[in-house]
């Protein structure tokens, strides 16, 4: 089994099945925190300056004190060095995870911060190849709500992720691989750990982060990449029925990269006669910087 690694923020490298937190930590006990995931792929993390940006945002939301991110880098560095010595730099593929809480709730000011490289979850490698049949599940708030209640973190990435394991389960339960939600409206929103992109000959259309999801570090850079090599792309609020419209509809971020959505509730999408260039895309977006 390939060795796990864990890294406080203070450089130090800790034994991964050694216990970390207290059990006060507001992590623990509130999900009250911040988190960003990364890929690393040939021994070296992936856009790891638009997560730090995206974490630094996160904190912001939250009311965390700015995350050093300098130190952050380092930790990274760290983190990645102990993995690449695990694993070689042609080993598997990792997830790296950045953990920032409030630290513990009878010590207020302190604050937990680590990071840590496992090994990718077996359904990586599946959805990656075979794709994800999806169902949409209503998350129930407006797609104004970002706007007109920002305390509610729509567009940060907390630690409070039990909505969206839940409905994963839910799926599950249901037959499915996976979600997409839809706001009260019935606007697409995006995965509980994706953000949603559909393709349109040569158009990418992504809903916009204002409507309440989260930034997808992933969905960004592909769009850069898309645009310099004369793909159209768009933010516009979308239905599943213009999912269903598609060429193709796919669940993308850091560490699954890109999985074709099959199904969308039990409708079965067309094969997609051109499925590697997309793929292919969100491939080369993440192989730079
Ligand atoms: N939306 C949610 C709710 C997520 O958890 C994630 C994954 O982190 C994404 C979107 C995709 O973001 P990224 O491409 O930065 O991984």
């Amino acid at each position: 089994m390939t060795k796990s690694v864990l890294v406080t923020l203070d450089g130090e490298v800790h034994d991964f099945d050694a216990p970390l937190l207290h059990a006060d930590d507001l992590a623990a006990v509130r999900g009250d925190g911040i988190f960003d995931t990364l890929l690393v792929r040939g021994g070296r993390p992936r856009k790891v300056r638009r997560h730090l940006e995206r974490f630094a945002n996160s904190a912001a939301a939250m009311g965390l004190d700015a995350p050093d991110l300098t130190a952050w880098d380092k930790v990274i560095d760290i983190a990645a060095e102990q993995w690449r010595d695990a694993v070689g730099d042609s080993g598997p593929e990792g997830l790296l995870r950045l953990v920032y809480s409030r630290g513990r709730e009878s010590r207020p000011g302190s604050v937990t911060a680590y990071a840590t490289i496992t090994e990718l979850p077996a359904r990586i490698a599946q959805a990656r190849r075979d794709g994800v049949s999806v169902v949409t599940l209503e998350r129930g708030y407006s797609i104004d709500l970002a706007a007109n209640a920002p305390w509610q973190l729509l567009g940060a990435k907390t630690l409070s992720y039990a909505t969206n394991m839940a409905a994963l389960r839910h799926a599950t339960d249901q037959g499915f691989d996976d979600v997409i939600f839809t706001s009260a409206e019935g606007a697409v929103l995006e995965g509980p750990r994706s953000t949603v992109v559909a393709v349109y000959d040569k158009t990418l259309v992504t809903p916009p982060v204002e409507i309440g999801i989260l930034p997808g570090t992933t969905t960004n850079a592909v769009f850069e990449l898309a645009e310099q090599e004369g793909w159209k792309t768009e933010t516009r609020v979308l239905l599943p029925a213009d999912l269903i419209a598609a060429d193709a509809v796919w669940l993308v971020s850091s560490v699954t990269l890109a999985a074709r959505v099959t199904a969308i509730n039990r409708y079965v999408m067309p094969d997609d006669a051109d499925e590697h260039r997309f793929a292919d895309l969100v491939d080369r977006a993440i192989s730079v910087d």
